[in-house]
């Protein structure tokens, strides 16, 4: 596995790829990879003949100045997974290589980061289309793998590479999860052993609704996921929605949507988690 720092370097290897005829999968990370990292590295490499996965921690990304401090950061550890699971190139740009100036661009994803994460982390999208697009005009990508954990980060990506025109395929990838139901997340490692057990609820919540929830009206199901969750002191919940999982609006009926996704933040302590579920539509 080589590392590059330099887009020039990366570049140059890219061309001599290209020139091979060798089609190039990207996957996008900001490090203190997991198995969730892994199933993506998994799928480039099944899907693609050149896997390039990137390391990075966008600064634009966070809102809070604290999350980015605190965000863990495991270099070594993930150089040697990825070695191990067949990762051709890692790219681990410096901030300064990424933003040699200040990146004032401003995308317009309508009603699509209105909602959830883009209501309640004012500007988080804009800094992940501008890193994004950064990144896919270094790598070139023909095929793009982004998990289903950040379910409204997918759309959004989708959308960015519509608007860009960007020759990319965009490849939706399944939530890898803890044995207990914990959606995999480098945030996970900041929890304390008492969080950790306790953060189990939120998945659990999560897969109880699904039992019942064709047999209820969304709000009643939204209204008890939260009441649920919260009912734990150490859990506060950020915002729970069913929403249409094509256009991210919230539904109030299980007819409305061609699909519906439940989307939750929540609070474990300190640390802020995602998750979502799909909902089988009642029959
Ligand atoms: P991050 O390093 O958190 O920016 O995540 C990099 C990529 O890994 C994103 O496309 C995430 O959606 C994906 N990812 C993170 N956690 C998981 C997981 N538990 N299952 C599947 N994909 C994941």
């Amino acid at each position: 596995m080589q590392i590059i720092h330099a887009i020039a370097d990366l570049q140059k290897e890219i061309s001599r790829l290209k020139n091979d005829n060798k089609s190039i999968g990207f996957v996008p990370t900001m490090g203190a990879l997991h198995q969730g990292h892994l199933s993506l590295v998994k799928e480039c490499l099944a899907e693609t003949d050149h896997c390039i996965v990137s390391i990075f921690v966008n600064p634009t990304q966070f809102n809070d100045r604290k999350d980015f401090q605190l965000y863990p950061q495991k270099f070594k550890d993930d150089g040697e997974l990825l070695k191990e699971t067949g990762c051709h190139i890692l790219f681990a740009p410096s901030e300064q290589e990424m933003y040699p100036e200040p990146d004032n661009r401003m995308f317009d994803f309508g009603e699509l980061d209105k909602v959830m994460e883009g209501k309640f982390r004012p500007g988080h999208f804009n800094g992940v289309a501008q890193i994004v697009s950064k990144l896919f005009d270094a790598v070139k990508p023909d095929k793009a793998f982004f998990g289903e954990k950040d379910f409204q980060q997918l759309a959004i990506i989708r959308e960015l590479v519509k608007q860009l025109q960007l020759p990319v395929k965009i490849i939706g990838c399944p939530i890898v999860r803890e044995q207990d139901g914990l959606a995999m997340s480098s945030r996970n490692m900041r929890l304390t052993i008492g969080e950790r057990q306790i953060a189990t609820k939120i998945a659990q919540t999560l897969f109880k609704s699904c039992t019942f929830a064709s047999l209820k009206k969304i709000p009643e199901v939204t209204e008890w996921v939260i009441k649920e969750i919260n009912s734990e002191p150490l859990l506060k919940v950020e915002y729970f929605e069913i929403v249409d999982g094509n256009t991210l609006q919230p539904v109030s009926d299980w007819e409305e949507a061609e699909y519906a996704v439940g989307c939750i933040a929540v609070f474990c302590g300190e640390v802020r988690l995602i998750d979502n579920i799909t909902y089988k539509k009642p029959e």
